[in-house]
């Protein structure tokens, strides 16, 4: 049984902000139906295909129940690693897209309605655990990846840095990182607060320092009722096609690609931005490698960066992955707007076989 495409690209519009409609932005990006994404501008015209095009007007449940999420929940219980990463310049939505706008704190939560991909598929899932009347054990872990340092946004106290490891049978592995039991929707969406507001703070002590890194929540699900088979409903794998019962869903929110092209700053800012830079680029080196035509035994430089080594299983032919590339509206924004969907067209190609 196969599911296809599994490295499918997606593509969101957020609308054009205040100030930029103030100020008197134009819009040159728009969808055109069926997956197509036109960028106008003077001398740079070009449309690109994608499996589905958000434009401004889309609401977060449209983003969610049009973008796969809920088949990636699925075969996530089903045994599978499923990652959902989001791309694009700062201020292009990435965020936006995976947790919704930022609640002030706990006591003055989010609307419902403005919920992102990630609190849906968290409802979806638990959703779906209920309903098989499988007995899935739920755990989440949170990492940031900042200067090609790995930390635990979950852990209490100061950031720690975590060593990442490589094994026979694991794989790449954070070594101690926390992971954390939950049962109920209110759990998991305290535990992305809690972690988002750690790598918030360390936004205001270090120049705008989330959007510098690359945060990972991966929920670990396990089937506490072994390898019985439990009946699936219609349309779902069946759990013989998964040698092990033990799934994932990975929600990767990456730093913003706008300086990925910057040299010459200085100092602090110089570490950030070649980290992302290496970081980001690995990545793109290794999608492009994997979207080569198959056949020739390709060595894919994972070890190129922290953020490939994580992402290898999913990248790499046993996972699921969706991406999501967010982009800005404005005219202002153009270059990295078709820097970004560049990038993502080059994913188009990556088939995996999960
Ligand atoms: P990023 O994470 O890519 O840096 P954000 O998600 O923080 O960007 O979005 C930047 C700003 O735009 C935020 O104020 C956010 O609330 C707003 N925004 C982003 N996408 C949308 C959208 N689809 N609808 C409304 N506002 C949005
Ligand atoms: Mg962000």
């Amino acid at each position: 049984t196969s599911v296809s495409p599994h490295a499918c690209p997606i593509v969101r519009v957020r609308p054009l902000t205040c100030t930029e409609t103030r100020r008197g932005d134009r819009r040159v990006v728009h969808s055109l139906g069926d997956g197509a994404v036109h960028v106008s501008a003077a001398r740079h015209d070009a449309t690109f295909g994608f499996s589905a095009v958000f434009d401004a007007g889309a609401s977060q449940e449209v983003v969610f129940e049009g973008s796969g999420m809920r088949q990636l929940v699925e075969l996530a219980i089903d045994g599978f690693s499923c990652t959902v990463f989001a791309f694009g310049q700062t201020g292009s939505g990435k965020t936006y897209t995976l947790m919704g706008p930022l609640a002030q704190s706990e006591t003055q939560p989010v609307s419902p309605a403005l919920m992102g991909l990630m609190q849906r598929s968290f409802a979806c899932l638990l959703e779906q655990s209920r309903s098989r009347g499988s007995d899935l054990a739920l755990s989440a872990s949170y990492l940031e990846i900042y200067n090609e340092q790995v930390r635990d946004l979950l852990s209490p106290g100061p950031p720690c840095t975590l060593p990442l490891r490589w094994s026979k049978t694991r794989g790449f592995y954070v070594e101690n990182q926390l992971s954390v039991d939950f049962e109920s929707l209110e759990a998991i969406v305290s535990l992305l607060l809690q972690g988002s507001q750690r790598r918030q703070t360390s936004a205001h002590a270090l120049n705008r320092h989330s959007s510098r890194s690359h945060a990972l929540l991966t929920i670990h699900i396990r089937s506490r009722a072994g390898h019985q088979s439990i009946t699936p409903p219609m349309g779902v794998l069946q759990p013989s096609a998964c040698p092990s019962k033990q799934g994932t869903l990975c929600f990767v929110d990456l730093a913003g690609s706008e300086r990925v092209k910057e040299t010459g700053s200085s100092g602090e800012l110089s570490v950030e931005a070649n980290s992302i830079n290496r970081s980001l680029l690995a990545l793109g080196h290794c999608i492009s490698l994997l979207a080569k035509p198959r056949g020739k035994w390709t060595h894919i430089p994972y070890r190129d960066s922290k953020l490939t080594r994580l992402l290898a299983r999913s990248l790499g032919g046993s996972g699921i992955t969706l991406m999501v590339a967010c982009v800005s509206p404005s005219s202002r924004c153009l270059s990295e707007t078709l820097s970004t969907l560049h990038y993502a067209s080059r994913a188009r190609r990556v088939t995996t076989r999960p």
